[in-house]
């Protein structure tokens, strides 16, 4: 069989440009994936997704924009002025190269064409060069491929260098493809995909040896995996209602999150983003070698900075010792750690994740010796269940989490298996406007947009609605009140004066693209009313923003 050609690869690209169709687009990767040889599959799959390496994978080109904008000025010979009228033109860096390309060719004569593995070797040369000089020598091999390259393949070399593939190639969409190449279930080609983090092994694996192979793959052990996400509640009743009653609740500890891979003497640990943080916890791994009773394992927990006392520190305590990896000593003795583990991914080579989450907790009790456990209760009712989240907070700790007890893990996912509570944050805001409400809420003015301040412009920026939190006297009395401070009305919407304050609590503030201050509340609801403050009194977008980056920072972002 002939050798792929990466034209191949990059013609597929611009088609998939073209449609928005999922199905077609799918039927295109389909087809592109039946044509590719058994050692092809895999870079062909990581090359279209625009993703080199695996998560897992430490390698990294660690090529900048900057480099491929030069390396593509010299070949085309590109002075400031064309550089910039390239920028005005286009914002995408595939884009950039392909008009660079184009409208600067060079004289050349005309060299083999390029094929997909050439192209994949060389990136794996450029992640491999390391060390002093190694800049220079990897815009050498990134220039070896784009001097042959075409304008429409350089466009999707440095897409793929970037990092950044925009027409539609996302993993469900592969998932799909590899599902309609096979005749496999679309299930099956998912759960695999979890378990390996690795689209391309998963592709090749499906298209040669199907089904079976695809069931057999598992965790491996000193490659993490992706790790399993939870959904924010409002409380434990809702946790409660969803999880029809059977629910675990762990305390959420607010710390680090690791994932440990123990093969006899051979322990690593791995941070919530997949790298390999061993070299700064070598306490943890000293605990982990004599305490964890398996000889192959993955377990996973959380790591929290303590006091002298055992009281949990602040969490940016406890990054400042993942980032650390020379003068440790010093640093374990100003910020000790504490590991609570809280799940258990594979046995002594066996799988663990597809067993329910009380099965695999019965596994982590049987191996973690002398290691702790996070605390946890399965809870009667709901009452018992807010003692425990009372208890939590007591202790220092950011809420619960709670588990359904028959959820398998499932890499990756933020579903509904898991849910986090953390106390509730308040905001006193401001009302801008209010929508008639319905059915039982019918005459009064019910759903309230709540605003903050911009303290740079003295606007007020709306960032959320809610009708939680009042009684039936309270709607009435709101209702007048609003109405007394009208300025217009549009359709179910009563606009008004920013004059009411209102203590808003909620769970957590997300990225919104539907409000113009990019942000909105979760889970508001309106706890009492603030006349003893003025609109100019209320909380500002400033404060929220800081509030959002603090939450950001939390997850790694
Ligand atoms: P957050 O910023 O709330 O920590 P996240 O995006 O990192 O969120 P989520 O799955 O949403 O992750 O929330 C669970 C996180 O809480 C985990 O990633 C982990 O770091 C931490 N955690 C603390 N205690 C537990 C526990 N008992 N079980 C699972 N995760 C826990």
């Amino acid at each position: 069989m002939a050798e792929t050609k990466f034209r191949e690869l990059a013609q597929l690209g611009e088609r998939m440009e073209r449609t928005k169709k999922r199905l077609e687009i799918a039927g295109m990767v389909a087809e592109f994936l039946r044509g590719l040889a058994e050692e092809e599959i895999g870079p062909g799959v990581r090359l279209l997704i625009g993703q080199v390496f695996p998560e897992w994978d430490s390698r990294t080109l660690n090529l900048s924009w900057r480099a491929v904008q030069s390396v593509l000025s010299e070949l085309a010979d590109l002075g400031r002025a064309e550089r910039g009228k390239i920028s005005a033109e286009v914002v995408d860096t595939g884009e950039w190269a392909r008009l660079a390309l184009e409208r600067f060719p060079k004289a050349k004569p005309q060299p083999p064409p390029l094929t997909l593995l050439e192209v994949y070797r060389t990136f794996e040369e450029i992640a491999g060069t390391s060390g002093p000089g190694s800049r220079g020598e990897k815009e050498r091999l990134l220039k070896s491929l784009l001097q042959r390259a075409t304008p429409v393949e350089a466009k999707y070399i440095v897409k793929d260098v970037i990092g950044e593939m925009r027409h539609g190639a996302q993993e469900g969409m592969i998932l799909l493809a590899i599902a309609r190449a096979t005749k496999v279930e679309q299930s099956l080609v998912t759960r695999a995909n979890m378990l390996s983090g690795d689209l391309g092994e998963v592709a090749k694996v499906a298209l040669v040896q199907g089904e079976a192979g695809l069931a057999r793959i598992n965790p491996r052990l000193f490659r993490p995996l992706k790790p399993m996400l939870a959904q924010v509640a409002e409380g434990v009743e809702e946790a409660l209602r969803e999880h029809q009653g059977e629910t675990a609740l762990e305390y959420k500890l607010d710390g680090a999150r690791v994932q440990i891979h123990k093969e006899g003497e051979e322990v690593r640990i791995y941070s919530r983003h997949l790298s390999d943080v061993t070299v700064s916890l070598p306490e943890v791994v000293a605990q982990v070698k004599t305490g964890l009773v398996a000889d192959k394992a993955i377990v996973e927990g959380e790591v929290i900075a303590v006091d002298a006392a055992g009281w949990p520190r602040p969490f940016q305590e406890v990054m400042r010792r993942f980032r650390r990896i020379h003068d440790l000593e010093a640093i374990q003795k100003a910020v000790p750690v504490r590991l609570y583990l809280f799940d258990a991914l594979l046995r002594n080579g066996q799988s663990l994740v597809d067993l329910p989450y009380e099965d695999r907790w019965q596994v982590l009790r049987d191996i973690s010796g002398d290691l702790s456990l996070v605390e946890r209760i399965i809870p009667g009712d709901e009452k018992e269940g807010e003692v425990f989240l009372h208890k939590a907070q007591e202790a220092g700790h950011e809420g619960v989490m709670t588990k359904s007890l028959k959820s398998p893990y499932t890499p990756g996912v933020r579903g509904k298996a898991w849910f986090k509570i953390k106390p509730a944050v308040s905001l006193d805001l401001v009302i801008i406007a209010a929508d008639w409400g319905y059915g039982r809420r019918h005459g009064w003015l019910s759903n309230y947009h709540l605003a903050t301040r911009d303290e740079e412009t003295g606007e007020f920026m709306e960032v959320g609605k809610t009708f939680k939190g009042l009684t039936d006297k309270e709607f009435e009395e709101m209702t007048q009140r609003l109405l007394d401070l009208e300025i217009s009305r549009d359709g179910g919407t009563v606009y008004v004066q920013p004059k009411t304050v209102v203590e808003v609590l909620f769970n957590e503030i997300q990225k919104s693209p539907h409000y113009p201050s990019g942000l909105a509340l979760r889970f508001a609801r309106i706890t009492r009313l603030r006349d003893d403050k003025s609109a100019q009194e209320a909380d500002t977008i400033q404060t929220m923003r800081q509030l959002f980056a603090a939450q950001f920072e939390k997850k790694g972002g």
